[in-house]
């Protein structure tokens, strides 16, 4: 079975992998892998900035909580920011089989796409592993 990779759109590509589990015989998924830029990697981290932020001006008319909140999303919105501005390549639309009970699925990702990776089966909960395919 040879899979290649392919190109979906503008920084997006199709990425084949591997489940391995504990039994059974390896199974094949893809995922969407969105690069982005440096550009690109700037206007995501300037959006979450101004989501986070706009959410803790908002949080300013919350009585007593706002001692709280607006600094917490003030906090956290910078840390979005750094976060985005660090990650050239996000992973979408995981789709697997669980190689130890068979279901085939969406499966939960790091943020930041990476390989290899643990991932869980949301079945039978086992722990898998997620590994790039030899290349040709
Ligand atoms: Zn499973």
């Amino acid at each position: 079975m040879i899979e290649t990779e392919r190109v979906v759109s503008k920084g997006a590509r199709l990425q084949p992998f591997i489940l391995t589990g504990y039994h059974g015989v390896p199974t094949h998924g893809s995922v969407t892998i969105q690069a982005f830029d440096r550009e690109q990697r700037w206007r995501r981290a300037l959006a979450g900035l101004d989501k986070w932020w706009g959410i803790a001006l908002l949080s300013v008319f919350i009585p007593v909580a706002h001692f709280l909140l607006v600094p917490s999303f003030f906090v956290y919105g910078l840390g979005q920011f750094f976060q985005r501005l660090g990650t050239a390549e996000v992973a979408a639309a995981p789709r697997g089989t669980c190689p130890d009970c068979g279901a085939e699925q969406v499966l939960e990702l790091a943020p930041r796409w990476r390989a290899p990776q643990p991932v869980t089966c949301r079945h039978c909960g086992r722990g898998l592993r997620l590994t790039l395919p030899n290349p040709p």
